[in-house]
């Protein structure tokens, strides 16, 4: 029986592991933390009072293409309830659109000034970008905003994606990442429950095909030997396997763990100039339900800023806190009179003062009153996590994206430089970092390993 370890309980090796433990390899993942599910996790929050509601401390939603991956990769159901989740998008608390397509999109795109001629024009430039992937040549991003619209709100919400889901620079991202990623990401969906839901999910499956999880077990090697990986070493023991999948950031896969192995200096330059992502701060709060007028479901609100979105991603970048600062707002369902929310904000580069953190959260809140009247005064319950507080209290640090998008590289591949060693995790895989991409990289990682055996 062919054996294999993965370093990580995220999603990229939670994924792996499953379908590699139900391919029948003895499977074996060493989590650091004491936690399952990495950047994808959810906390229960509250009091006796209001209640106690899953909170989730990295990703808020995630697209329904990771349903049919578990069903049609994996052949398993999902363990958990599906909703949708509804995006409202708000400029200077002005309502701009919801992210619906068809006749609400045109509706929205005459709302936001577009004449006739330019909504025609929009439409079919966007239809031959995300189908045909027409511009994708061009240099970054932000470019085929641009390209796509003079309009400015129009090219804020284009450049969403990049500057508030993923905390990139836009005129960094690659112009391919425009079309790929919308395409393989699938609409947005919430587990009933919260968003651990889904690496419980792939735990159920690892437990039920004889796979192990140890929690509170970091790894601090990969052993490597005449140029292949054999093993690892956990917590000062050695353990011996066929293959190691590494579900941490392949910067600390390679600088770190990788401590015998030697790799080219062309590859390893590469690995060093890998940037994270921005940092995100969250306020976590329970609110009034009969007071406060939200429609029911899961509900995220997005302010974007009027100005160019790009040119305030820079002065994130650049440690400034821009005057309007693009936000996140998102609800759950809750249960009878109350109901959880999230503000999520970016934390400008290099800070160190949390008091400064948590009242630019303050600042915020203060705004949500323009979307949602009368919001500030019904919240019950409020704590705030800043970025600073990440590591020690959530157990990561707070980037979306632990290896940005960036013109200058492309990330690697599951397949590294060294024979049996492999990783996975939405840090490797050039275009998109969020929870479908670490799942499909951990069973595309998992489906080479099965064919190759
Ligand atoms: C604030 C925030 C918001 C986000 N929002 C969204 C969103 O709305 N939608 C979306 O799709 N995506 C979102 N994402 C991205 C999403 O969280 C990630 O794409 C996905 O969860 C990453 O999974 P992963 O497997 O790559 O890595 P991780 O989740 O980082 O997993 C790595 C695991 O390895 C463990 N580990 C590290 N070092 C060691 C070691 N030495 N030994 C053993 N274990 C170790 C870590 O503790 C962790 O459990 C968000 C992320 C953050 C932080």
């Amino acid at each position: 029986m062919k054996s294999v370890v993965v370093i990580g309980a995220g999603l990229g090796g939670l994924s792996a592991a499953a379908l590699l433990a139900k391919a029948g390899l003895k499977t074996i993942i060493f989590e650091k933390t004491a936690y399952i599910g990495g950047r994808c996790r959810s906390i229960w929050y509250g009091n006796s009072e209001f209640g106690k509601y899953p909170f989730d401390v990295g990703p808020i939603f995630s697209g329904s293409k990771i349903i049919n991956l578990i069903k049609e990769r994996l052949k398993e159901e999902p363990a958990f309830q599906d909703s949708p989740v509804k995006i409202h998008i708000f400029s200077k608390g002005r309502y701009l659109t919801d992210m619906s397509s068809g006749r609400q999109m045109i509706k929205s795109f005459k709302r936001m000034g577009l004449s006739s001629l330019e909504t025609i024009s929009l439409i079919y430039r966007l239809w031959r970008q995300r189908y045909l992937d027409a511009y994708s040549y061009m240099d970054s991003h932000h470019d085929i905003a641009c390209f796509l619209t003079k309009n400015q709100q129009m090219r804020n919400i284009f450049n969403m994606r990049a500057g508030l889901f993923h905390g990139c620079l836009p005129d960094d991202m690659p112009g391919y990442t425009f079309s790929k990623p919308y395409k393989e990401y699938g609409t947005p969906f919430y587990p009933t429950g919260g968003m651990q839901k889904i690496p419980d999910t792939f735990v159920n499956i690892i437990k039920k095909y004889g796979g192990r999880i140890y929690t509170s077990t970091p790894v601090s090697e990969v052993l490597i030997e005449g140029g292949r990986a054999v093993g690892v070493v956990a917590q000062g023991e050695y353990i011996k396997s066929d293959f190691v999948i590494s579900g941490v950031s392949i910067v600390q896969t390679i600088l770190k763990l990788c401590k015998g192995a030697k790799f080219s200096f062309t590859f390893l330059d590469k690995i060093k100039s890998y940037k994270q992502g921005l940092e995100a701060s969250m306020t976590f709060m329970i609110v009034d339900k009969d007071k406060v007028s939200v429609e029911d479901g899961n509900v995220l609100y997005i302010s974007l800023p009027s100005s160019d979105l790009n040119e305030v991603m820079h002065q994130f970048f650049n440690g400034i806190y821009p005057d309007d600062s693009p936000f996140g707002l998102f609800l759950t369902e809750g249960q009878k009179r109350f109901r959880p929310a999230t503000l999520l904000f970016y934390t400008p580069r290099g800070e160190i003062n949390r008091e400064r953190i948590i009242q630019e959260g303050r600042r915020l809140l203060e705004r949500i009153n323009l979307l949602i009247p009368g919001f500030t005064k019904n919240i019950v319950w409020k704590r705030t996590v800043t970025s600073i507080d990440y590591p020690d209290e959530i157990g990561f640090r707070s980037c979306v994206l632990p290896v940005a998008e960036s013109k200058t590289y492309r990330k690697v591949s599951f397949r590294l430089p060294i024979k049996n060693l492999f990783n996975v995790g939405s840090s490797v895989l050039p275009a998109g970092g969020g929870t479908v991409q670490a799942v499909k990289s951990g069973l595309k990682c998992a489906e080479f390993i099965i064919k190759n055996i």
